[in-house]
């Protein structure tokens, strides 16, 4: 149970004054960690401001710069109505200071409002964006226009909140500062030497500070206030993953070793050697599975590099042993897939596998299921279904998870709980960076397979802008006459499903002016079937163009396929071309990638289309995607931080990370229950950023 302590911070926003119920529904969709669920006063305190407008330089008019937001003090020198019928002239009003003269310019003024606003002779202070007019100074829609009182109740720096459409600044400032009267005394958590060294306020006047900044260095990310709260989350998350491990390593393990006979089986029936990275990385899986301790191992190779040959003879060496493994995978399509690419060498060798996702007939799902009880199956490949309670094994030992970023820890969980002291072995197709293999992993054991199967031939990457596109078309065109078959993928357009759909559609369309019935489309508003059926085609050759939304992103494999087009490639992050990338270039024919991108690119865009170019190593697109994000932040062009942090953004707060680790190292070592004081109050922590799951352990025992 939550403590009680905090739930003011978990009310709903829909509970601050002045927060309707319209409102409370543009909170949740931007500030809940959830989609469709209800935005908590917790999470919209977490809603720090993205930067603010210092109010407290004043400069003179003519000193006054005309960048960014300036405050003047002036004096209403004269009322410029607009004349005659022309009712689209503007509403003038000249101001003045001993320096200079300004014009403020109201379009469709209300005169009312005007004339009583800025009566002439009075003082008054301004705030807007200045600009030149014709050789004259002007300020169209001062966002303030204040007499001396109104000045007095406005704070120093204004501080400003990423929105989204209907929500404005005055609301979310409005319901901000009714939260942060909500903020209940929390015992701290921190380690108090820590505390002391780094001089860090208490979580709540944290916050007070970042929301109502003194001065421009509150919004600094570096901000002492800041580094508390991004040290907060880090550390929750890192507790968290610690109380996981410690409680896999209370469970324990069993060993699993075969003999060898199926794994020596399926290696003999393959076309091709292992890599050596392969080789290495099962010697490091096998001596996991062997040993009495639970295995928790992350299997990290860039696409293609051939992971699910890994998986696939883990699998066997504890079918070996006389037990069962679970594989999963993101979505239907690749758990299909895996399972369709496993079955002809499983009959082989006699491996008996079975496939389970949402959308089996009844009598197929109950025959598998009988099967995994009662150990005919040796295998399950699926989706999410796996976690479902129906599910049962007689034996499982081993449960790998494909893609893991995309699925939690308490799910990884669930299938640990699917047998006794599973071993667990987590595939990523991202290569990830040490720092965030520790931040998403925490202390997990690692295999990298940073080499690819011989005879691979190298990409070739084109970056092009869109107004090309007949060339791009023509070039195509050439290709499928010689045999390819080709990925066009459109781009998230605005986070919004109907608009990205309508852009893959419409390319469908004009593509399909060119091809005829020869271009497929999948998107993710499709129905599974439908998807399967689309993929299947491009996958048979019946289409030779797949039209596709972000969906293909993930695994899935069409050695034929030697064209990738990326449209709107400046959209995307560099992990994320780099994976669509990696789509192509499976087989033994010379591929080709093509961004089109819409010009101008910006700086960060075109760094990461030039890196595109160069490389093809993902751990290196991985750093350098880092590095790029790091400088998106100093660019003021980030949007979101680290993908799962609300506060904590690694580019910048990366050091913290080890120290979060070190603390919750020996918070978890010394006070497993988290019974003492302190570790009552890391319970609120866990609480706070959502990282509660780890705390149902404790109960469990
Ligand atoms: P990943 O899952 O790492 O992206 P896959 O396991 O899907 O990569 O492998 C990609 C392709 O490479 C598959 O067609 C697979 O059969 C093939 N493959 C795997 N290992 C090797 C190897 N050692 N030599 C040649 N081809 C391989
Ligand atoms: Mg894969």
């Amino acid at each position: 149970m939550r403590p009680d302590i905090l739930n003011p911070l978990f009310a709903s926003v829909a509970t601050l004054p002045g927060v309707g119920p319209k409102t409370a529904k543009l909170f949740d969709k931007v500030l809940a960690p959830v989609n469709g669920a209800e935005a908590r006063i917790a999470d919209l305190l977490f809603h720090l401001p993205q930067s603010g407008i210092d109010r407290r330089a004043r400069p003179q008019i003519a000193e006054a710069s005309l960048e960014g937001v300036v405050m003047l003090e002036v004096t209403v020198v004269d009322h410029r109505p607009p004349t005659g019928r022309n009712s689209k002239a503007p509403y003038r009003v000249l101001v003045e200071d001993e320096t200079g003269d300004v014009l403020l310019v109201f379009f469709l003024a209300n005169h009312n409002w005007v004339e009583r606003s800025l009566p002439i002779g009075a003082r008054r202070w301004v705030s807007g964006k200045l600009e030149l007019w014709d050789g004259h100074l002007q300020m169209v829609h001062p966002d303030k226009v204040l007499d001396a009182e109104g000045l007095a109740k406005l704070p120093p720096v204004e501080p400003i909140y990423g929105l989204t459409e209907g929500l404005n600044q005055r609301a979310v400032q409005k319901a901000v500062e009714g939260a942060l009267g909500r903020v209940p005394l929390l015992p701290e958590w921190i380690e108090s030497s820590l505390f002391a060294q780094r001089n860090w306020a208490s979580f709540s006047e944290a916050l007070v500070t970042l929301h109502r900044p003194g001065g421009p260095e509150a919004l600094n990310l570096q901000h002492p206030a800041r580094l508390r709260l991004a040290y907060d989350e880090l550390l929750a998350s890192q507790v968290a993953l610690g109380l996981v491990r410690a409680r896999m390593r209370k469970l324990g393990g069993r060993a699993s070793v075969g003999d060898g006979r199926i794994a020596g089986a399926i290696e003999a029936a393959l076309p091709f050697t292992q890599t050596s990275a392969q080789r290495e990385a099962l010697v490091e899986i096998r001596a996991d599975l062997a040993a009495e301790t639970r295995m928790l191992r992350l299997l990290q190779g860039d696409v293609g590099s051939g992971k699910t040959l890994v998986a696939l003879l883990a699998m066997a060496t504890v079918v070996e042993a006389g037990r069962q493994a679970t594989m999963m995978a993101p979505t239907e399509i690749l758990a299909r897939q895996h399972y369709e690419r496993m079955l002809p060498l499983a009959e082989k060798v006699g491996l008996r596998i079975a496939l389970i996702t949402g959308r089996d007939k009844a009598a197929e799902r109950s025959r598998t299921l009988a099967g995994l009880e009662s150990g005919e199956i040796d295998i399950a490949i699926g989706t999410h279904a796996l976690f479902q309670e129906s599910v049962g094994f007689r034996d499982l030992a081993l449960a790998v998870v494909d893609e893991q970023h995309r699925f939690g820890v308490h799910q990884r969980l669930a299938l640990g709980s699917k047998g006794e002291a599973v071993d667990i072995l987590v595939m990523t197709a991202t290569p990830i960076p040490r720092t965030l293999v520790l931040t998403y992993f925490g202390d997990m054991d690692v295999s990298m397979l940073r080499e690819k199967p011989a005879g691979r031939q190298p990409i070739d990457t084109r970056a092009l802008p869109i107004e090309r596109l007949d060339e791009v078309v023509a070039g195509i065109a050439r290709a499928i006459k010689a045999g390819a078959r080709v990925y066009w993928v459109c781009p998230l357009v605005d986070e919004n499903e109907d608009l990205d759909l309508a852009a893959a559609t419409e390319r469908q369309e004009v593509l399909a002016h060119f091809f005829g019935d020869r271009v497929g489309l999948v998107h993710g508003q499709m129905k599974g079937r439908e998807k399967d059926a689309a993929m299947a085609a491009f996958q048979r050759g019946e289409t030779d163009i797949l039209v596709a939304t972000t969906v293909i992103e993930v695994g899935v494999d069409v050695p034929e396929a030697t064209v990738m087009v990326i449209e709107h490639a400046e959209r995307f992050g560099l992990a994320q071309l780099h994976q669509l990338r990696g789509r192509v270039g499976r087989g033994s024919g010379r591929s080709t990638c093509l961004l089109l991108y819409k010009s101008p690119l910006g700086q960060v865009a075109q760094a990461r289309i030039e890196i595109m170019r160069e490389t093809e190593d993902g751990f290196r697109i991985a750093e350098e995607d880092l590095r790029l994000r790091g400088e998106g932040e100093v660019l003021g062009t980030r949007q979101s931080g680290t993908p799962g942090f609300r506060l904590a953004s690694l580019d910048v707060h990366g050091a913290l990370l080890p120290v979060a680790r070190d603390d919750a190292r020996l918070i978890v070592d010394a006070d497993p229950d988290l019974a003492t004081e302190r570790g009552k109050a890391v319970r609120l922590l866990l609480y706070l950023f959502g990282r509660d799951e780890a705390i149902r352990l404790l109960r469990a025992g």
